[in-house]
């Protein structure tokens, strides 16, 4: 008898714990351009993005980096600091650079760059490999990818032949690695989905290709519960409020935001 309710307990504590395990829920934020002259839903307004780090910060919140937050969901680590926050940017605009690179430098938080390389070093409002370059030495950045020209897969798969979307899909996924990996000199192992768009067969062509872990923009916190090629983060606009934003750090905003981006 002694025997059966030392196994039961045993049972119940493994089950916790490896409930416990899962249920830990790290919201990773999305943002893309911090230029003023362009207003806008995807233009954070500099206070206002100032105004959210120093929220993080005063409420005990740690910005971890996200490779740091992957090797916790693959299992490889055990665990991260309890109120962890994850910082990304989509799209490698200038402004990042110019307007968000000082805030960063004085609160000193890791960020994940997503880039997509053909608008590098030629789009007039993205950045230069150079500038990328300064963003990675500094130690706070690292800049994994963003496909290779932001297509809208949706579309292309509607429009396309399936032996040219296939080519298509190559291109965005592979071509694009090989060309970050060579101009950095980095291996590029985690990928942002273009307005968070992905399906099953993307999802499988992502794995083939390399990467580890995939991320879309659907409006929740990340977490070992999630699929690896959509882990889910928030996308942040212009009209958020501080009410919203504190909710959505605080693991309060599950499913209150949803968006195609
Ligand atoms: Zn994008």
């Amino acid at each position: 008898m002694r025997k059966i309710i030392g196994l039961l307990l045993a049972i119940s504590l493994f089950c916790s714990a490896s409930w416990a395990n899962n249920a830990v829920q790290v919201p990773i934020l999305t943002y893309h351009n911090f230029d003023p002259s362009v207003p806008g839903s995807m233009t954070e307004d500099t206070t206002r993005f100032e105004e959210q780090l120093k929220w993080i910060k005063d409420n005990g919140y740690t910005v971890i980096p996200l490779k740091q937050l992957v090797s916790y969901l693959e299992g490889k680590t055990a665990s991260v600091p309890e109120k962890s926050v994850v910082i990304t940017v989509d799209d490698g605009k200038e402004s990042v650079y110019k307007y968000m690179y000082p805030i960063i430098k004085k609160y000193n938080y890791p960020v994940t760059l997503f880039i997509y390389p053909s608008a590098i070093s030629n789009a007039s409002y993205a950045m230069t490999w150079d500038q990328l370059r300064e963003l990675q030495k500094s130690g706070l950045f690292d800049i994994p990818g963003h496909t290779y020209w932001h297509p809208k897969f949706k579309q292309d798969k509607k429009k396309m032949l399936p032996a040219d979307y296939q080519k298509d899909i190559d291109t965005q996924l592979v071509k694009s690695k090989k060309v970050l990996e060579e101009k950095m000199g980095t291996q590029v192992t985690l990928l942002a989905w273009p307005f968070g768009i992905y399906d099953t067969e993307l999802e499988q062509a992502a794995q083939k290709a390399g990467y580890e872990m995939a991320f879309s923009i659907d409006g929740r916190s990340a977490s070992k519960s999630e699929n690896a090629m959509s882990q889910p983060r928030y996308l942040i606009v212009e009209s958020e409020d501080m009410k919203t934003f504190q909710a959505i750090i605080e693991n309060r905003a599950q499913g209150l935001k949803k968006s195609e981006g």
